[in-house]
């Protein structure tokens, strides 16, 4: 995709600004000679950064104003290592706004709404940016955050909710309570707002039929803002995303060379005016494409296609790459088979052994569809596995993101 001339003049902007200063940039970019950049070329062999290169900046090292100008931190969970601190100015916080804002817009979500957050509050990005976005717009918040099903219900049939803002997991958890309590018809959600987590089109449908909604997809990472810099239309064919905000890159996940446009490979976002931690060129680890051409809804805001993976789940198997996705997708075209599993790869006796743990449809055929789903894997995943069909709501749901794939070997 061609950098945007007003893309390239912020971008120039911005390394003029961090290189003349000092800090986690000024440090970066030393010895690299910002005026000769000059071209998307010359962009493109600016060092990558990583998560790794931000944990080591803990606490403050990325603030890049002077600590009068910060309002705000977030944090990105710490469940691996040390945690990454973003700071943000007041303009951070209203950026945010408006581009999560322009998300609900995108959805035809308006005024009238009212807006159920399930995400978390505090240290998280996630509550606090659907909040503002939906101030913004003028839609009643009903800031619930996560946990304790009964209230959540309770305040959904009461208040009448209209738009459900989840992760996948929790959406299909809230929805799966509701089919048991028999409450469907007390319910008013029209629309679902689910965050970012890459998730099958088969749970998508079950989400989407048991709460009678439209389901979209938002996009976003804390270490840049945080959800909301990027959104599903009514089209389902991708996310647009907020490119007078940010300018992405889809990299190969090895040599880090850009892919062509409509290429499988990791996004990497540079953000173009970002105050208190700007990024340049940013590894998100998240998998997708570029999806070039119009989208049929006439939005300009260019497409990235839905999360496919990220690339810490893609696992390496008898030599055979597999990424959660393409089980996804084996598992949507099987009657029977639920969208929700879980793959264990383990080491014994000198051999990779693949195991699928895949929930099952009440009173479905258990043995058939054992060794239908274990053909399906053979022909589309390319290796052997094995295949235990277990009841459905027998594998953990969780409120943030769910972990598909483990690897035991190492
Ligand atoms: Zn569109």
């Amino acid at each position: 995709m061609k950098m945007k001339q007003a893309q390239f003049d912020l971008i120039k902007a911005q390394l003029t600004r961090l290189a003349a200063g000092s800090g986690f940039y000024a440090d970066k970019l030393a010895g690299i000679d910002v005026s000769a950049i000059q071209s998307q070329e010359d962009f493109e062999k600016l060092p990558f950064t990583w998560k790794g290169d931000l944990r080591e900046a803990y606490p403050l090292g990325l603030q890049a104003v002077p600590d009068e100008d910060i309002v705000r931190i977030h944090s990105s969970s710490g469940t691996t290592g040390t945690p990454v601190i973003i700071p943000y100015t007041r303009q951070d916080v209203e950026d945010w706004a408006v581009m999560f804002e322009r998300c609900y817009r995108m959805a035809g979500i308006t005024p009238l709404d009212r807006i159920h957050v399930t995400p978390g509050y505090g240290l998280w990005t996630a509550g606090i940016g659907f909040q503002n976005g939906a101030e913004r717009l003028g839609a009643m918040v009903i800031p619930m955050g996560p946990g304790n099903t009964d209230k959540q219900l309770r305040m959904m049939v009461d208040l009448k909710s209209t738009v459900l803002c989840a992760t996948s997991s929790y959406a299909l958890l809230l929805a799966e309570e509701i089919a048991r309590r028999g409450i469907g018809d007390q319910i008013h959600l029209r629309k679902g707002v689910i965050g970012s987590e890459r998730w099958g089109e088969k749970m998508r449908r079950r989400i989407a039929d048991e709460l009678g909604v439209q389901l979209y997809d938002i996009y976003g990472l804390t270490e840049i803002y945080g959800p909301g810099i990027g959104m599903s239309c009514e089209h389902e064919c991708g996310i647009h995303m907020w490119d007078d905000y940010i300018y992405f890159e889809v990299v190969n996940p090895k040599t880090g060379a850009v892919v062509p446009d409509g290429e499988i490979g990791e996004l990497v976002i540079t953000t173009l005016r970002k105050q208190g931690a700007p990024l340049i060129r940013y590894r998100t680890h998240d998998l997708t494409r570029i999806l070039p051409g119009e989208c049929a809804c006439g939005s300009p805001y260019p497409r990235i296609d839905t999360i496919l993976g990220r690339t810490d789940d893609m696992v390496k198997v008898k030599g055979v790459n597999i990424f959660p996705s393409q089980i996804d997708e084996m598992l949507r075209d099987i009657p029977g088979a639920s969208s929700e599993y879980q793959v264990m790869i383990d080491h014994l006796n000198g051999k990779d052994i693949c195991t699928l743990f895949v929930e099952t449809a009440p009173g479905a055929n258990l043995y058939a569809l054992e060794m239908e789903i274990g053909d399906a894997f053979k022909q589309k995943i390319g290796i052997t596995a094995v295949i235990k069909p277990v009841a459905l709501g027998d594998l953990p749901r969780s409120e943030k993101k769910s972990t598909r794939v483990f690897d035991n070997r190492y």
